[in-house]
């Protein structure tokens, strides 16, 4: 379930019009060329923060793994427009500590001015995660029961999806009212590349998204439809389905492969003609550090 956590300040200016504000901010402080590198964002998921810092799963601290993303994420010299989490962004069953914690790891980003966008995946809780953050919770829903976000960006248009079906199951489920706003949000916004994010990956299992059939009947005939991006598996991995990236984010929490995954990050740069993600591992003598991923499309 997606929601947008961003400074006081800045949340205020951009109430009401958050695509015309975002659009403004951009241009103040780029001067945007179509398909400048500036449209620059950092990709997260399955962060799987505890609300214990010390807390070890795995022989992974997940508390750890995301103030070091931070502080590398803080040190880059053309600043994000923001954080985009898809999902596992609490611990195993969303308890209000965990969030309570995330709280706490997520401030120095807002007081950077970089919005934190978060797609809550099943190990996450709703209610849990307004407890922590009441100012993000929506008194009029886009769709009942569902969190969902379209950022406007200079190059794309990026549609944040809930996935979450129950807390701690590990199948996702989008539903029949999600899917008819996402028709009808994408099809009013037909003029630039649109990019998907949810939680859940596509493959043909129990364990992933169940409706994933009605959501590419959905994808399938919008053509601005350029890429789908996940967390859910802990691998670092893409395909092409129907001429449409499927982009699968590494875990930053831990991963099941006894180090064969890498565990980190993806600075990404967004164009009107593709999108480029390169690959920061926490362990920087690995050989995948730096992986640049280049994913490119026609208008
Ligand atoms: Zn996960």
């Amino acid at each position: 379930m997606p929601a947008t956590l961003m400074p006081i300040r800045r949340r205020q200016f951009l109430a009401g019009t958050f695509a015309a504000g975002l659009l403004t901010a951009f241009s103040r402080r780029n001067a945007f060329a179509e398909g400048s590198k500036s449209d620059h964002w950092v990709f997260l998921s399955d962060t799987h923060v505890p609300g214990d810092p010390k807390k070890v799963l795995n022989g992974k601290n997940p508390n750890d793994h995301f103030r070091r993303v931070r502080e590398e994420v803080l040190q880059l010299t053309d600043k994000p427009q923001g954080i985009i989490v898809t999902g596992d962004f609490a611990f195993l069953q969303g308890q209000p500590e965990d969030y309570k914690n995330l709280k706490t790891q997520v401030t120095p980003y807002l007081d950077a001015e970089i919005p934190v966008h978060v797609s809550l995946g099943n190990h996450d809780h709703l209610d849990n995660f307004y407890g922590a953050f009441p100012e993000f919770s929506k008194k009029t829903p886009l769709v009942a029961g569902e969190n969902i976000t379209v950022l406007e960006t200079p190059n794309c248009n990026l549609f944040l999806l809930d996935s979450l079906y129950q807390t701690d199951v590990v199948s996702g489920f989008l539903g029949i009212e999600q899917l008819r706003w996402l028709k009808k949000e994408l099809t009013a916004r037909q003029n630039k590349p649109a990019i998907l994010f949810a939680h859940h990956n596509l493959d043909n299992s129990e364990q992933t998204l169940m409706d994933r059939e009605e959501l590419w009947a959905v994808v399938k005939p919008q053509k601005q439809v350029k890429a789908y991006i996940y967390g859910h598996t802990h691998v670092y991995r893409q395909s092409v389905r129907d001429d449409v990236h499927l982009i699968n984010l590494p875990a930053l929490g831990w991963e099941f492969q006894n180090g064969k995954q890498p565990l980190g990050w993806s600075d990404a740069f967004l164009s009107r003609d593709g999108m480029e993600l390169t690959l920061h591992t926490l362990d920087k003598t690995r050989s995948d550090n730096g992986h640049v991923r280049k994913f490119t499309w026609l208008r």
